[in-house]
């Protein structure tokens, strides 16, 4: 206790903090003192200098003074990606040292404390979470260099843009973002998808490599064997591997009959010479720059389009829905339940539009905390849509995890793990996009759906979040490839595309190099911020922006949380009906989940939640049941091969959609029609010759017998006849043939037959080696393809 009082009353942290400059010293006590400085003691005198009292002592004073450093951090932060200048550049990476040299000071420390005799299971778990310091283990003059990759990646895909040819240049967001969402025009399509990889995946592929190289130093020097492995020790799981490719096998079947069903109605709209109904779909025209949520192509993919949608959009702009109107419309949902409103300095401090100032600034929406228990903030530069609506409930389930949590110790301000995180925004839009909602919230008119608008909605649903499955997948796989080397720098490119062809069955529209880093294109890979979140730090960037291992957890999570406060709050009936708004049975269930942050393993967590210890597939299952039966249904019918074994990608075909023929350019099918027609008329002139040669055989043979029956004739009577006789027996018709009209020898016309006979054979062949060039080309592997992968089906 009296240990207690000391470090009670040591100095505030900010006193510290002035006191300590960048370099961290030791405050008062003289226990502390020993323990900051880690002293050298003999076994026992160290065994009572780290006993748990002390502790307790210490994660308190670490406490304290995070708040102060972190919060720092977050200011600085903040200031840069809302207004992207060099001078914030440097003063977010000055912050950033700071705060690693806190986590390291601290980290080192923690590793002093004899953890095993303690009894105080909190305290354990807050000194194993100090161990990880994550980037803070680097050399200085290294850990500087990855600070400045991380910002030079950032900075590099926030500021990107893609100018037209004499026109302007095209920011991400909202102005790629819409033609990818809303352009039918393949071109068009081709132009952004293309444009924006190229001004920033190439941009990125070598300061990647270094990347990868200082995480993988970062995750030794912390005792894991690369940065992949690092990042799955968030999950405190030994199973996690096996246990995610076990999740995504049970969701396969639900994938599979989604992708056959949207390749089916993209064939209708842009043809065969865009979409091979046997094989991957090209990644520009499913509606979104990454082809990870297909629900801008709802229009092309209605089940029911004679049903279609109320467009929400367009209600919204008709009832002047704001920026602001929009995250008061979120905050109402949570406060419906009996959850915490935003405090004041949310509304103050949060950047819900795009600065019209001419700042230049990170757009894409993630949530914050700054650490002191009050400033709470959104960045995200909405639009009035009803998608915009919808990722503003999410962000806000974000805040409202912060808000619950403040007064836990920094270090267990963190989800229960951060599929949680994730999960808690888009269990509360599962509620908010039903019919029941909108239309209590007066944003639809139509008073009941039948069950074919069931199954449109459902549609809407699925496109976004089935279609996510395995690339939230992937994009896990991928990065834990790289950081353990099974992928190495010379192939990033075209490991990315093959993981993209296996798993979501996509290829890119064009042919791919090296020389491009596609991966690099994807906020997620080339902030990286929100992977290299350790437990210790909460999130490098604060920010809670969506990261893959976190989402493809979370949308399984997602449903399973949804199931569960579903029940609480007395729902009954099909899943998708559920509207989980003002029920305080529903809200107390989550808000005694929130609270918890990441003091508890999460499976005690997800217990208290739902009963089950195990992420599970059952909920979301249950949810597209009346979908996945339609769509087995109607791809039966159309009699639809699931998966794409034909792995040629598009562009081959579309490259080769001209090919010569008898020199001049034509299209592909007139040319393959071409030359059926051309080996039938091989054949029938094979034929024709054939008896041509036979009919002529059988005149050379008569003819011959005819001259020698001539001649003996003609022998005989030479004796009894006159020379003019024998002059008219000598040009009987008899001893001449016709060729093309033409009169000759038979033994001339013999020739030429012959000699047409083998021009045929010769057509014939060429005929047949072409048809199985072109029936060949099209089952032909893209040039990554590698052979095993064509065991899977
Ligand atoms: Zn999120």
């Amino acid at each position: 206790m009296e240990l207690d009082r000391d470090w009670a009353t040591a100095p505030s942290s900010s006193a510290v903090l002035l006191a300590m400059g960048t370099r961290w010293t030791c405050p008062g006590p003289p226990l502390l003192v020993l323990v900051c400085c880690a002293v050298a003691q003999s076994d026992q005198d160290s065994d009572q200098l780290y006993n748990e009292t002390v502790a307790k002592a210490f994660l308190q004073f670490y406490d304290r003074t995070a708040q102060v450093v972190w919060n720092q951090f977050m200011e600085a932060a903040w200031n840069y990606v809302t207004n992207i200048t060099k001078k914030n550049q440097e003063e977010m990476l000055y912050k950033d040292v700071e705060k690693s040299q806190h986590t390291l000071y601290f980290g080192t420390r923690a590793r002093l404390f004899k953890v095993a005799n303690f009894q105080d299971s909190d305290v354990k778990r807050m000194l194993s979470k100090l161990l990880n310091v994550d980037k803070a283990a680097l050399p200085k003059e290294e850990l500087r260099e990855y600070n400045e990759i991380l910002a030079y990646m950032e900075t590099t895909y926030s500021m990107a843009q893609v100018c037209l040819n004499e026109g302007p240049c095209l920011p991400l967001e909202p102005d790629l973002e819409e033609v990818m969402a809303t352009s039918r025009d393949q071109k068009e399509l081709l132009w952004a998808w293309q444009g924006w990889r190229d001004a920033v995946g190439r941009q990125l592929r070598m300061t990647f490599e270094r990347y990868v190289q200082l995480s993988n130093k970062a995750a030794k020097l912390n005792g894991y064997q690369d940065m992949g492995a690092l990042w799955r020790s968030t999950y405190e799981s030994d199973s996690l591997q096996e246990d995610l490719e076990q999740l995504f096998q049970e969701l396969q079947p639900l994938y599979l009959n989604l992708h056959a069903y949207v390749r089916r109605a993209l064939y209708r709209f842009y043809g065969p010479e865009l979409i091979d109904l046997r094989g991957p779909i090209p990644a520009h025209i499913l509606g979104n720059m990454w082809a990870q949520s297909w629900v801008n192509i709802l229009d092309l993919a209605l089940p029911f389009p004679e049903k279609p949608p109320e467009d929400i959009t367009k209600i919204m702009k008709g009832q002047h829905w704001k920026p602001e109107k929009m995250f008061q419309e979120a905050e109402k949902f949570f406060t419906s339940m009996g959850l915490l409103s935003t405090p004041p300095e949310f509304w103050e401090n949060s950047m819900m539009e795009r600065p019209t100032d001419g700042r230049e600034v990170e757009c894409h929406a993630s949530a914050w905390d700054f650490y002191n228990g009050k400033d709470f903030r959104i960045k995200k530069c909405t639009e009035v849509t009803i998608k915009d609506l919808l990722s503003i409930f999410h962000q806000m389930g974000h805040i409202q995890y912060f808000l619950q949590y403040k007064n836990l110790s920094v270090i267990f301000r963190a989800g229960a793990n951060p599929a949680f995180e994730e999960a808690v925004g888009s269990v509360v839009t599962l509620s908010a996009s039903s019919h029941k909602h909108l239309l209590n919230r007066g944003l639809l008119s139509q008073q009941h759906q039948d069950k074919e608008e069931e199954v449109n909605f459902l549609m809407s649903v699925a496109l976004e979040k089935i279609a996510f499955i395995p690339f939230a997948y992937l994009m896990d796989l991928f990065r834990w490839k790289v950081f353990d080397g099974t992928i190495e720098k010379d192939v990033y490119n075209q490991e990315w595309w093959n993981l993209r062809l296996k798993y979501q069955g996509l290829c890119p529209p064009i042919p791919r190099t090296e020389e491009d880093f596609d991966p690099g294109a994807k906020f997620h890979i080339s902030a990286s911020l929100p992977y290299i979140r350790s437990p210790v730090e909460g999130s490098v960037m604060g920010k809670r922006v969506c990261c893959p291992e976190r989402y493809f957890l979370s949308l399984v999570l997602q449903f399973q949380f949804h199931e569960a406060l579903c029940k609480a709050s007395g729902h009954m009936g099909p899943l998708h009906h559920c509207d989980i708004y003002n029920s305080k049975e529903a809200g107390k269930l989550l808000e005694d989940v929130l609270k918890l942050g990441s003091s508890k393993p999460w499976p005690e967590v997800l217990e208290k939640m739902t009963g089950e210890t195990k992420v599970s597939t059952k909920a979301l299952m249950t949810y597209f049941k009346p979908l996945l039966n339609w769509l087995v249904t109607e791809n039966v019918r159309q009699g639809e091969i699931l998966g794409w074994p034909d792995f040629s990608c598009s562009f081959e075909e579309r490259e080769s959609s001209r090919a010569a023929f008898l020199g001049m350019e034509l299209n592909t099918d007139l040319v393959i029609s071409w030359q059926w027609t051309l080996l039938a008329l091989s054949f029938v002139m094979l034929l024709a010759v054939l008896l041509l040669g036979r009919r002529l055989y059988t005149l050379e043979k008569s003819s011959l017998t005819q001259d020698t029956s001539t001649q003996d004739t003609r022998s005989q009577g030479t004796q009894s006849q006159s020379p003019r006789s024998q002059d008219s027996s000598a040009i009987k018709p008899a001893s001449k043939t016709y060729f093309l009209g033409i009169a000759m020898e038979p033994h001339q016309v013999v020739k030429r037959q012959w000699m047409l006979l083998g021009l045929c054979l010769l057509l014939t062949l060429g005929s047949i080696g072409l048809i199985i060039r072109i029936f060949t080309q099209h089952n032909r592997k893209p040039p990554w393809m590698r052979d095993e992968w064509g065991s899977w089906d």
